[in-house]
C-alpha cells in the first residue's frame, strides 16, 4: 500500500471576540478575568421581554473582516435563533446568521513555500458569544466535578464566525491558514485574538478520500484546539486515526472529537447535530441589515495595507527576498516596528537581518515581541549607523544590542559606559600588534615561512588583548605589513 492512497480534505471553522467596547445586543462592556456576573444585563441574561439591540460597530468590524477576506458583503442581511439547551446560555438560543450572513464566497491565499493554496471562505457571519461554565474541583474537568458555576460576562460579546471551503489538504495547511488568518486579524485590528484567552477559536473538520475522488468522505470535527500547536497535532491524529479505519474497511462515523493534549489523541464527544435539530427561524427582534454600498466602500478604505500586499511591496520597493519580506510583513507588530526603522535608516536588508537574527531570538528567549521590547527602533538605527561608521565592530555591536535589549538604553551611552568603541588608532594597534608578534615567535615564524594561514591566530590574539574592540580590518592589514616587513 503506497503512502499517498488516500488525502486529507479539511474545512476550518473559526470564531472570533470583537474588541468593540459593548456587547452584540446590549450596553454591557467586554471584560476578561473581571468578578463573575459583573457585566450583565437583562438581555445577555435572557430576561423575559428584554430586547436586544444591534452594536453598530460590531457590524463595521464584521465588514472589515468580510471584505478582507475578499467576501461578497449581501446588500441584505439577517440574524437566525440557532436553538439549543446549555446552561451558558440564558435565552436557550443563540442569535446568528444562517441562509442570509454578511459575507460570502472570500478566499485567503497560503503561502506554503513551493506552492501557494487558495483557500475559498464560504462565509463570514455574526453571532454572540456564550457565557463560561466552571467546573468546581481540582482538575477543572466536568466528570470530576461536583458542581458548576457559570459566568455571564462573556455572554453576548460580539462573535464572528469564518468558514472556509474543505480547500485544505493537510495539518501543516491548517495551521499555516490559521497563522495567516490570525495576523490578517491582528492588521485589522478588530480583536486581540488571544487563542490562551479564547478570543480565537477554532474548529477543524477533517476527512479521508482515495486521491483523484472529487466526493467528499464522512467527516469528523475536533473541537478544542486552542493553539497552533494543538490544531497541526489533532489533525495529525485524526488523519493517521480515519486512515487505518479506512485500511480496515471500517466506516468513518460523523462525530464531534475532543482533542486532548495530554495524550496528544481525539475522543469522540458526541454524534454530530444536524443543521435542522437547531431549528432555525429568522429572529423577530431584529430587523434586516441594509447594507449600504456607500458605508460598506468606506468600510473597504479604511482597510490598512494587508500582509500579502505588504510583501510583495518590500520585495519590489526594497529589494528584499520573499523569505524575508514574508517575515517582515508576517507580523502585524514586526511590520510597524521595520517601517519605522526604515524611517531613520536606508539599508532595509541590514535591519531585517538583524531583526529576524539576533532581535528575534532574544526577543523568543525573553517572551516578548520585538515591538513591545526595550529598543526602540531610533535606538537599533543608531547602532547600525555606529556599526558603518565603524564607531562598533559588528561583533560589539551583538554585545551593545544585548544591553539595549535588557535596559533600553541609547547605544551611545552604552558603549561609552561600557567603553566598547572600536579601536580605529592605527598607532595604537601597531603596538598591541608588534607585542602579539613579539610574544608568539612560533606563528610568526610559520607565517613567514609561507604558512599563511597562522595569521589567524595572531589576529585572534589581537581581538583578545583589546578586548574584541581593535577593528578587525585595521587589525589584518596592520599585522600583514609588520609580518612581510620583517
Ligand atoms: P456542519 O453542518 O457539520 O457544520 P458544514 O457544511 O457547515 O458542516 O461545514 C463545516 C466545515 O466543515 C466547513 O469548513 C466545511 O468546509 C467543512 N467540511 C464539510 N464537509 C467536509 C468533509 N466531508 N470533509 C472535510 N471538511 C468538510
Ligand atoms: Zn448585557
Ligand atoms: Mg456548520
Amino acid at each position: 500500500m503506497t503512502e499517498n492512497k488516500y488525502e486529507s480534505v479539511i474545512g476550518l471553522e473559526t470564531h472570533l471576540e470583537l474588541s468593540t467596547r459593548t456587547k452584540m445586543f446590549c450596553g454591557c462592556m467586554l471584560s476578561f478575568g473581571e468578578e463573575k456576573n459583573k457585566y450583565t444585563c437583562e438581555v445577555c441574561l435572557g430576561h423575559p421581554g428584554s430586547l436586544p439591540v444591534l452594536n453598530k460597530k460590531a457590524v463595521e468590524y464584521a465588514t472589515k473582516i468580510a471584505l478582507a477576506l475578499n467576501c461578497h458583503v449581501n446588500d441584505r442581511t439577517i440574524f437566525h435563533r440557532k436553538n439549543y439547551f446549555y446552561p451558558d446560555m440564558p435565552k436557550n438560543y443563540q442569535i446568528s446568521q444562517y441562509d442570509l450572513p454578511l459575507g460570502v464566497g472570500g478566499h485567503l491565499d497560503i503561502e506554503m513555500g513551493q506552492y501557494t493554496r487558495r483557500v475559498g471562505i464560504t462565509r463570514v457571519h455574526m453571532e454572540e458569544d456564550t457565557g463560561k461554565l466552571i467546573h468546581l474541583g481540582t482538575t477543572g474537568r466536568i466528570s470530576e466535578s461536583e458542581s458548576s458555576i457559570v459566568d455571564f460576562n462573556r455572554a453576548g460579546t460580539p462573535l464572528i464566525e469564518i468558514v472556509t471551503e474543505p480547500d485544505i489538504r493537510t495539518p501543516e495547511e491548517a495551521r499555516e491558514y490559521v497563522e495567516v488568518l490570525r495576523n490578517l486579524l491582528l492588521y485589522l485590528d478588530v480583536s486581540n485574538c488571544s487563542m490562551e484567552e479564547g478570543s480565537l477559536r477554532c474548529d477543524a473538520n477533517v476527512s479521508m478520500r482515495l486521491v483523484g475522488e472529487s466526493a467528499l468522505g464522512t467527516k469528523t470535527e475536533i473541537k478544542n484546539l486552542n493553539s497552533f500547536k494543538f490544531l497541526q497535532k489533532g489533525l495529525e491524529y485524526e488523519v493517521k486515526r480515519q486512515k487505518k479505519l479506512l485500511d480496515l474497511s471500517k466506516p468513518v462515523i460523523q462525530q464531534t472529537r475532543h482533542y486532548d493534549n495530554n495524550s496528544d489523541t481525539t475522543k469522540a464527544l458526541r454524534s454530530k447535530e444536524e443543521a435542522h435539530d437547531y431549528r432555525y427561524f429568522p429572529e423577530p427582534d431584529l430587523v434586516p441589515i441594509l447594507m449600504d454600498a456607500e458605508v460598506v466602500e468606506n468600510i473597504g478604505k479604511s482597510i490598512p495595507e494587508l500582509p500579502a500586499e505588504k510583501s510583495k511591496r518590500y520585495q519590489k520597493d526594497l529589494g528584499l527576498t520573499p523569505y524575508d519580506a514574508g517575515f517582515m510583513a508576517g507580523d502585524v507588530g514586526i511590520a510597524s516596528y521595520f517601517d519605522k526603522c526604515l524611517k531613520c535608516y536606508d539599508n532595509a536588508k541590514t535591519v531585517a537581518n538583524w531583526i529576524m537574527g539576533d532581535f528575534s531570538a532574544l526577543a523568543n528567549k525573553k517572551k516578548v515581541t520585538v515591538d513591545e521590547s526595550k529598543v526602540t527602533p531610533e535606538n537599533l538605527c543608531n547602532m547600525l549607523k555606529m556599526i558603518d561608521s565603524g564607531k562598533i565592530s559588528s561583533k560589539i555591536a551583538k554585545t551593545v544590542f544585548e544591553e539595549m535589549f535588557d535596559t533600553g538604553s541609547d547605544p551611545e551611552s552604552i558603549i561609552g559606559e561600557k567603553g566598547l568603541e572600536q579601536i580605529s588608532d592605527s598607532g595604537e594597534l601597531e603596538d598591541v600588534v608588534e607585542q602579539v608578534i613579539a610574544d608568539n615567535p612560533g606563528p610568526a615564524g610559520q607565517y613567514r615561512e609561507g604558512k599563511k594561514k597562522a595569521i589567524g591566530f595572531l589576529i585572534g590574539q589581537v581581538m583578545a588583548k583589546t578586548r574584541g574592540k581593535a577593528n578587525p580590518k585595521l587589525v589584518n592589514e596592520i599585522m600583514t605589513k609588520k609580518l612581510e616587513q620583517e
